[in-house]
């Protein structure tokens, strides 16, 4: 029997605990008991799924300590942003999915006379494999999941490698809800146990992961014609222009950079700021920086807690290595900190970038900001474009008129101005170019898992 073993990252990578790793008989057992459920779970309607939901829902929230805690050392979440961040949006997306089923799920009427009618109705598509990532552990599995189940769907679901105890824990309270007998199961692996699950006899895959595994996936689905959504990885560019209170604007890139140890998909990573407002920007960030506690991720007290696995601090130890070795000035961090035994790594900021380094290029998974500086709004929109990603985007400037220019020549899913919050669940989110392919939430994200179909009836 294969075993997955968890470690905590913040202590050394002392073990936690272990899951069995799913056999490939398993999994075709769960996508068989999937497939059997399908008819009986459609055939409960919306409102009969919202209500067996409410149950996973209340029993989840009971247990919403435990799962802060082990997915804190499991990932290393600081916990008192996690509470908010993670398990916080997760409820919260969890309850608007709910109580907005109804109204996006009902047949929506496109066009009616004396003599015809035109209906358009959202079906579930299937048995879905739904595979996620580690980095906002019960926020992905909500995210996910829900609408799935609450479309109609049936799921199999896998979480990273990096959290199976948490996946395991969130199993184990559904269990207790006794949802019919192959709604909602879970396997347990790597990458290679992900290959094993989409290659089953399955209706739809929603991953959320790297470029890397997001094309293969792709590239499956296609030789299967499945849908298929794809949430993949950004490099968030945030352009500063020189109308703005400076002190605010720091406070928000902070807050969208430096979150979760900067392990977000959507966090601002490439920071471009005009010349005239450079150096007050870079400085007032290293002096928020200076002020910050590394450490235990459950300690309240703690900013920063670790990254995820050594592979990922062993990842940004070379991409700052590249930055250094073509130029760029480290004007904070840049190292592992002193007497702390895991994956940590200092919060850095790097001046002096050019375009050709793997910290421009690639994304950064960590807690590093390059920052460039710009003089005319073309370059800075240029600047901001020039990526393979496209997922989230930031602009600060007084000036309205031309925050609505930029925003609209960004090739990003989603653009916030002056710090707004986009990552609400009425809002779709997603990505251009290679971060990703669909949309999750909101109405948009409900249509996404379902088969659109139309009835056009004579009278
Ligand atoms: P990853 O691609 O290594 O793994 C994600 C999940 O996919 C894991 O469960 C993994 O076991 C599985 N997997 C890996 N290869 C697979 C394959 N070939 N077939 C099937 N399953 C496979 O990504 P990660 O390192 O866990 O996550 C970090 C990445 O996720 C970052 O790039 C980040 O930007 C991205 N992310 C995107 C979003 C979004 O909504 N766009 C949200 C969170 C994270």
């Amino acid at each position: 029997m294969k075993k997955l073993i968890s470690t905590n990252p913040a202590n050394n990578y002392s073990v936690i605990g272990d899951v069995k790793v799913s056999s490939e008989s398993e999994i075709k057992k769960k996508v068989a008991l999937a497939r059997k459920a399908l008819k009986g779970w459609r055939g409960i309607g919306v409102e009969g799924r919202v209500k067996l939901l409410q149950k996973v829902y209340d029993a989840l929230y009971r247990k919403r300590k435990e799962i802060s805690t082990l997915a804190c050392k499991e990932m290393g979440f600081p916990i008192s942003q996690q509470e908010m961040f993670d398990l916080g949006d997760g409820f919260g997306y969890f309850e608007w999915y709910l109580k907005n089923a109804k109204k996006h799920l009902t047949p929506e009427i496109t066009f009616e006379n004396k003599s015809e009618i035109h209906r358009v109705y959202f079906e579930p598509v299937g048995v879905a494999a739904v595979i996620q990532p580690w980095n906002f552990p019960f926020c992905q599995w909500s995210w996910a999941v829900v609408p799935n189940l609450v479309v109609g769907n049936t799921v199999i679901f896998k979480h990273s490698e990096e959290v199976p105890l948490t996946g395991k824990l969130i199993e184990d309270i559904i269990a207790s809800c006794k949802l019919p007998k192959g709604v909602f199961s879970e396997v347990y692996g790597d990458g290679k146990v992900g290959e094993i699950l989409t290659d089953q006899d399955i209706d739809l895959i929603a991953f959320t992961g790297s470029c890397g595994a997001g094309q293969s996936i792709y590239k499956k689905s296609a030789k299967k014609f499945i849908k298929v959504l794809l949430e993949l990885g950004g490099s968030a560019p945030g352009i500063v222009f020189e109308d703005v209170d400076v002190d605010s604007v720091v406070e928000h890139v902070y807050g969208v950079r430096f979150t979760n140890n900067g392990q977000a998909c959507d966090g601002l990573k490439r920071l471009i700021v005009h010349e005239k407002k450079f150096d007050e920007v870079v400085d007032k960030l290293r002096r928020t920086l200076e002020t910050k506690t590394i450490g235990n991720p459950l300690d309240s007290k703690t900013d920063f807690g670790p990254l995820v696995a050594k592979r990922q601090q062993d990842l940004i130890i070379s991409q700052v290595k590249d930055a250094k070795s073509k130029g760029a000035k480290l004007v904070i961090g840049g190292k592992i900190p002193d007497k702390l035994k895991g994956a940590f790594y200092e919060p850095t900021i790097l001046t002096n970038i050019s375009t050709k380094m793997r910290v421009w290029k690639e994304e950064v998974f960590g807690p590093v900001l390059p920052v460039i500086s710009f003089k005319t709004e073309d370059e800075a929109i240029r600047l901001a474009n020039d990526t393979q990603y496209g997922l989230g985007s930031y602009v600060y400037t007084k000036d309205l008129k031309r925050a609505d220019r930029v925003g609209s020549k960004i090739k990003a899913g989603m653009v916030s101005v002056n710090g707004t919050n986009y990552v609400c669940p009425f809002n779709p989110f997603g990505g251009y170019k290679k971060s990703g392919i669909g949309r999750e939430h909101g109405k948009y994200g409900f249509s996404d898992l379902c088969q659109i179909k139309v009835v056009a009836t004579s009278k």
